[in-house]
């Protein structure tokens, strides 16, 4: 394992695709992994597949091989994971708590790191404000300890008490960024989000902290995920600079809606749209890749396509910024792409 601030400025393209196993690839997913994939490979950079397993109860036994096994069906591939090694190993989270206590013994030292006692529902009934992304109430910075003990973080390391978290202390400035899809963004992490909890009172480091630990160690300069996680990204930045890192490139695909146009939950995306159903069914993998090409806006009409043939002039600047809709019948849409013979 390597020191999360070891990434290089700049230098070969290393994307990723971090799903966590909580439930089957859906096309909602496959078309998010598709394009980092592509722009990873358009550009001859390295591929990491990272297994984000760290909330153990929403973990699916059997669901982390169950999701590569359906990505490696699509015909997507990569050159470091779980399942390969490579330099960065070990890629699945759970085995790396050493590297997050690492960052957090670095955030304490830069005096960015607290305790707090305060319950999410205490928080709730506090909130005066309106509530930040995904409902999220905003940590007000007057809640922040104005004096702590000068040995509070070694004594929370060796004793560590069941009833505080651990919040990282935000800065107070705007956070510009560029989403190479949806364009200029920015976001006032301390009025949207305020301080954020880096690891939970019951001792699980936060998703924000394990996923810039992680994308820093492991050199990751291009992150293409879902527009979901666009609200996190600030709050990422900010981090990555608190740990001496540079962020890298992101790009969010836009949301996936149904044929009415209503958000798609991840149930419902699951339930009716995973590849293992529509693999069941007969589809061919390359009428998947080329309804998903089609909707990314790389083929003018729906036709059974190999990964491969999409990579040449791939450019995320490219893809549409607005949401995808699903078709009423997404398996039939997919049986009547015209098939490989
Ligand atoms: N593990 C996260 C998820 O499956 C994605 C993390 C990321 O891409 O930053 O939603």
């Amino acid at each position: 394992m390597d020191d999360p601030s070891s990434r290089r400025a700049d230098g070969p393209v290393r994307g990723r695709y971090a799903p966590s196993p909580t439930g089957p690839i859906h096309l909602g997913n496959a078309r998010t992994a598709l394009a980092a994939w592509l722009s990873c490979r358009a550009q001859g950079g390295t591929f990491v597949y990272r297994l984000e397993d760290l909330d153990a109860p929403r973990v699916v036994a059997g669901m982390a091989t169950a999701q590569m096994d359906d990505l490696r069906w699509l015909g997507l591939d990569w050159e470091e994971g779980p399942d390969l090694a490579g330099p960065h190993a070990p890629y699945v989270q759970s085995a790396r708590h050493k590297l997050y206590e690492a960052a957090l013994d670095r955030l304490h030292r830069a005096e960015r790191l607290f305790p707090c006692r305060v319950s999410r529902r205490e928080l709730r009934e506090l909130a005066s404000a309106p509530h930040g992304p995904s409902g999220l109430v905003p940590y007000p910075a007057s809640l922040r300890p104005t004096r702590l003990a000068t040995d509070w973080y070694a004594q929370f390391h060796d004793d560590p008490d069941p009833d505080a978290a651990l919040r990282f202390r935000v800065g107070d400035g705007d956070v510009p960024f560029t989403d190479h899809v949806l364009g200029p963004q920015h976001q006032q992490v301390q009025a949207a989000v305020g301080d954020f909890v880096l690891k939970r009172r019951d001792g699980v480091y936060a998703y924000q902290l394990a996923v810039v630990v992680d994308d820093l160690a492991m050199g990751v300069t291009e992150v293409v995920r879902g527009q979901d996680l666009l609200s996190s990204t600030a709050r990422q930045i900010q981090l990555i600079e608190a740990l001496g890192g540079e962020p890298p490139r992101y790009a969010h695909l836009p949301l996936v809606l149904d044929a009415e146009g209503r958000k798609v939950s991840k149930r419902e995306a699951e339930a009716g749209l995973a590849l293992t159903h529509l693999r069941e069914a007969g589809v061919q993998p390359e009428q998947v890749v080329g309804y998903l090409a089609y909707t990314l806006g790389l083929l003018e009409r729906p036709a059974a396509t190999p990964p491969q043939a999409l990579i040449e002039g791939f450019d995320l600047g490219n893809l549409p910024a607005t949401p995808w809709r699903l078709p009423a019948l997404p398996l039939a849409a997919l049986q009547a792409v015209p098939p490989l013979r």
